[in-house]
């Protein structure tokens, strides 16, 4: 991934998709915002207690730096499932929101949204077809087959080929501080059998912690994705980036990552 720099807020890119002229996203970090601690700055998240107009100041300005309209944003209410929602247009403002873990477009000017603070963001391009997705999954959309739904999703609304998909998995926890209790193990390796063992590691005396870039990588490559690049980035480690759940016993904003299709460029 890359670090860009821009107007006073950072984000990341991943290289295979910055490349791509029909494509922007963003994997915001927490600076660049108005939140206050333990939100602070740049949290996009509405359900955690922060100021609503903090929030709100927070979306016009990330939205701003990537030079798209507020109200060309659509989002979800995460779930934690494997739910996909195929979105014509923006949903930005609509209550209730409906509920999805994984939004797709291929619709040029929809952004797809959503928030994270060590779940693992899962961004798909499929350039043949011009169409974009969006998944997030923590242990229990990783359990559902989120990232596998996702592309499945993507086949089914566009025609897309896997092999032709480019994906990226974002800042998330990583296996070094993702320690999980006994019960997720064991629902991991009854869900995927023995390949789960390779996701699974026991930490000295702290009980088995779970990789979760591994694991949605996998799912990716089973569904025949090829061109996947994986950030790497602990959200945990990285508190001084990212939000962190975990990392900030749950009292934290979440960071926003946005893609979508540039419109003229189809
Ligand atoms: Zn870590």
């Amino acid at each position: 991934m890359r670090r860009v720099c821009q107007d006073g807020i950072n984000y990341y890119v991943f290289e295979h998709l910055a490349d791509q002229a029909g494509l922007s996203h963003a994997i915001f970090t927490r600076h660049g915002g108005v939140s206050h601690p333990p939100f602070a700055t740049l949290n996009l998240s509405r359900s955690v207690g922060d100021v609503p107009e903090a929030v709100a100041e927070n979306h016009r300005r990330a939205t701003a730096t990537l030079g798209i309209a507020l109200e060309r944003l659509c989002t979800s209410w995460q779930v934690h499932g494997a739910q996909a929602l195929v979105l014509d247009q923006p949903n930005w403002g609509e209550r209730p929101l409906p509920q999805a873990d994984i939004l797709l477009t291929n619709q040029p000017d929809v952004w797809l949204s959503m928030r994270f603070a060590d779940c693992v963001p899962i961004l798909l391009y499929d350039p043949v077809h011009q169409a974009a997705g969006l998944a997030h999954a923590g242990w229990r959309g990783t359990l559902a087959g989120a990232a596998r739904a996702a592309v499945v999703a993507m086949s089914a609304a566009f025609g897309s080929r896997p092999a032709d998909l480019l994906a990226g998995i974002g800042p998330a926890i990583g296996p070094c501080c993702y320690r999980v209790g006994p019960e997720v193990a064991e629902a991991f390796t009854r869900a995927f059998g023995p390949e789960a063992t390779a996701w699974l590691r026991l930490a000295d005396g702290g009980g088995p912690h779970l990789d979760l870039w591994e694991s949605n990588r996998a799912q990716l490559v089973a569904a025949g994705v090829r061109q996947i690049e994986v950030a790497a980035l602990c959200t945990a480690h990285l508190r001084h980036e990212f939000f962190s759940h975990r990392g900030e016993r749950g009292r934290t904003g979440r960071f926003g990552v946005v893609i979508g299709l540039r419109e003229g460029n189809g």
